[in-house]
């Protein structure tokens, strides 16, 4: 001690005594020691490389820790985007919330507590899929609508074929395209009648002993308009193989908001055999795959081996239950949010910004499904205007605002932010024009 050295070795604090900080022991019993020790450890070796003064390990290791445990912040989504795919689709319910939290230790997923034995595994999560849909003989829930399109293909269909109309083979987004995905599962795909146009004779046609099923997939998110033809479920009823709808937006019954999106009640009734649906688009639940329809078909699914490998976690099984029968989700709630009510409450956020001296405009705006749901409809909507300088800064406020720039000023759509959140969006806006 007492010497004076250069080297930078040297010169590193010790560990024990950095985690001794009380802003990093505060972080350790929030994220867990060894993500604040690994910080910790980071900004030691910059210390040795030479880029960091010794006396900043602490800050340096503070400012580089994650804001949460999981990794994931949770955000406003101002975007007026319902169900945005990169803010993670569907918001859950606070009972869906609540559910999960309960579920998250040890929990009686695969043991009915009367008996003491083993019992069938989300058996009351599947109840309340069943009930939610009476029309289906049979349910079952796997990882997402990609898993339970694969699962199907693979148990009805390997070294077989699916017969699929030229119009309905899509890309749903991100480089993922259907008929990829049903390929990779040894099935041969039969296309039948063209982009625009096809006809219950050109599935007839193809229809034989090779047959797995008919795939009907709905264009979720584009739109064909003209010289179209697709003909109706009801339609293929005299094929005399399975039907299969993946109708993709996971509405259970008809929504009389969204006309054109396909619902698993009225796909069963119109004679599909099987309905494939997305847990966290239309729902409102947590990322899942359901499977309803006939109950030989859905048991077939459910005993093949592939299942095991795209079962659902007890999380998911509890978020979806909740989900099921708990109160109308946040994504409902968006969906029907009344444009009056939204006007004046963001109206009220205006007033509140511009009294402080913000740049701010009270604009009308268009809110839409999202996630690869009813493309072509807008939800009449309002949103706070703002300057396009403003987007990045509140991106990475605490809790990250992100809106929408649209013709050169930042929109923030207020239909998919809770209530509660109005104040936080103000601070927000307030702390970034304040620079
Ligand atoms: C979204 C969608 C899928 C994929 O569902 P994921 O739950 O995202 O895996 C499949 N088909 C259609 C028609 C869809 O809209």
């Amino acid at each position: 001690m007492g010497e004076v050295t250069t080297d930078p070795r040297r010169r590193v604090p010790r560990t024990d005594a950095v985690l001794a900080d009380a802003r990093l022991r505060a972080a350790a019993a929030r994220i867990g020691r060894p993500a604040v020790k690994a910080a910790v450890v980071r900004a030691q070796d910059r210390v040795r490389a030479g880029d960091l003064d010794p006396a900043a390990v602490a800050d340096a290791a503070l400012a580089a820790l994650p804001d949460t445990p999981g990794g994931l912040r949770p955000v406003l989504n101002a975007t007026g985007v319902v169900l945005h795919t990169n803010l993670g689709r569907a918001a859950l319910s606070e009972a869906a919330r609540a559910a999960v939290a309960d579920a998250a230790g040890h929990t009686d997923v695969e043991m009915d507590l009367d008996t003491g034995r083993r019992a069938r595994r989300g058996r009351t999560a599947l109840a309340a899929l069943a009930a939610a849909v009476p029309g289906a003989g049979g349910v079952h829930v796997v990882n997402n609508g990609a898993a339970a399109l694969a699962l199907t293909a693979t148990a009805l269909a390997a070294g077989r074929e699916i017969v699929l109309s030229r119009g309905e083979m899509v890309e749903i987004g991100d480089g993922f395209r259907l008929p990829d995905l049903l390929a990779s599962t040894g099935a041969r795909l039969r296309e039948v009648g063209t982009t625009n146009r096809t006809t219950v004779d050109d599935y007839a046609a193809a229809v034989g002993p090779e047959t797995g099923f008919v795939l009907r997939v709905h264009p979720s998110n584009f739109v064909i308009r003209g010289f179209t033809h697709t003909p109706d479920l009801a339609e293929l009823r005299g094929l005399s193989v399975p039907v299969v709808a993946d109708i993709g937006s996971g509405l259970l019954a008809p929504d009389p908001l969204l006309p054109g999106e396909p619902d698993a009640a009225g796909a069963l009734h119109a004679g599909a055999a099987l309905v494939i649906a997305s847990g966290d688009k239309l729902l409102g639940g947590p990322q899942a795959g359901l499977l309803l329809g006939e109950r030989a078909l859905v048991e077939r699914l459910r005993r093949h081996p592939l299942a095991r490998a795209l079962r659902v976690d007890k999380l998911t099984l509890a978020a979806l239950q909740a989900t099921l029968t708990g109160p109308p989700t946040p994504t409902w709630q968006a969906l029907h949010a009344d444009p009056q009510a939204l006007r004046e409450r963001t109206g009220r956020l205006r007033d509140t910004l511009a009294a402080a001296g913000v740049d701010v405009d009270l604009v009308a705006s268009a809110a839409v499904v999202g996630g690869g749901g009813a493309p072509e409809q807008e939800l009449p909507s309002w949103a706070l205007a703002l300057p396009e300088a403003y987007a990045a800064p509140l991106r990475r406020a605490a809790p990250p605002v992100v809106g929408r720039v649209v013709h050169g000023r930042l929109r923030l759509d207020l239909r998919c932010v809770p209530v509660t959140a109005d104040a936080a969006v103000v601070d927000a806006v307030l702390a970034v024009a304040g620079g």
